[in-house]
């Protein structure tokens, strides 16, 4: 039976973005409701935030919005989910790291890239064990896995923690894989420098 509870999904906040990305937000918020998962997010009704979280919502599924203060009217605050309004973005992130039991990263910016950076960076150092995925339908992070084998290729990351990285296609294979995973991100913190 699965261990995975609760998912923290980073992704983007542009409402500007292609209609597949969308979709693809509207199908990973459905797909956790079904699994009975919980989804833990920045808060926002914005972008794929927004997209997602109202999917998961009008399923049926529990959501968690964790925001600053200084964003609930700029990120447009999802009020219909539970949300906790924290005071810094370290709070938001220390809390969005505390309630979940694992991570999606679905197509963002740089917002994405930071939360989903440290959260790998923690990973490294072996200060968690829970799994990572990052979802796209079309490549769109093809270009941050170059730059991770491009790490592991000038001998600056282990290739044995580049593997524990899940590249997921598809909400479904992103939440299997994180399923079959927990073990492996155990393996995580002993892997050596
Ligand atoms: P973006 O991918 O740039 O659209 O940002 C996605 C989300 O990440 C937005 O809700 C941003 O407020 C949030 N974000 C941006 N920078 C940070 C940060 N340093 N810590 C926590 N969240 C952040």
């Amino acid at each position: 039976m699965s261990t995975i509870r609760s998912i923290c999904v980073y992704c983007g906040s542009s409402d500007a973005v292609a209609p597949a990305y969308i979709r693809l937000g509207e199908t990973l918020g459905a797909e956790l409701a079904a699994r009975g998962v919980r989804m833990v997010y920045g808060g926002g009704g914005v972008g794929l935030m927004g997209v997602c979280a109202r999917a998961a919502h009008e399923a049926g599924g529990e959501v968690l919005g964790v925001i600053p203060r200084f964003l609930v009217a700029k990120e447009r605050m999802y009020e219909a989910v539970e949300h906790r309004v924290v005071e810094t973005m370290h709070d938001r992130k220390r809390i969005m790291f505390d309630e979940s039991d694992a991570f999606i990263v679905a197509p963002g910016g740089i917002g994405t890239l930071e939360e989903a950076v440290e959260t790998l960076s923690w990973m490294r150092l072996g200060l968690h064990r829970k799994p990572m995925a990052f979802l796209a339908e079309d490549g769109y992070w093809a270009p941050f896995f170059d730059l991770i084998d491009h790490t592991v290729a000038q001998g600056v990351t282990p290739a044995a923690f580049r593997d524990l990285i899940i590249d997921a296609r598809s909400p479904a294979q992103a939440l299997g894989a994180l399923d079959g995973s927990a073990g492996a991100a155990q393996e995580a913190a002993a892997i050596p420098y």
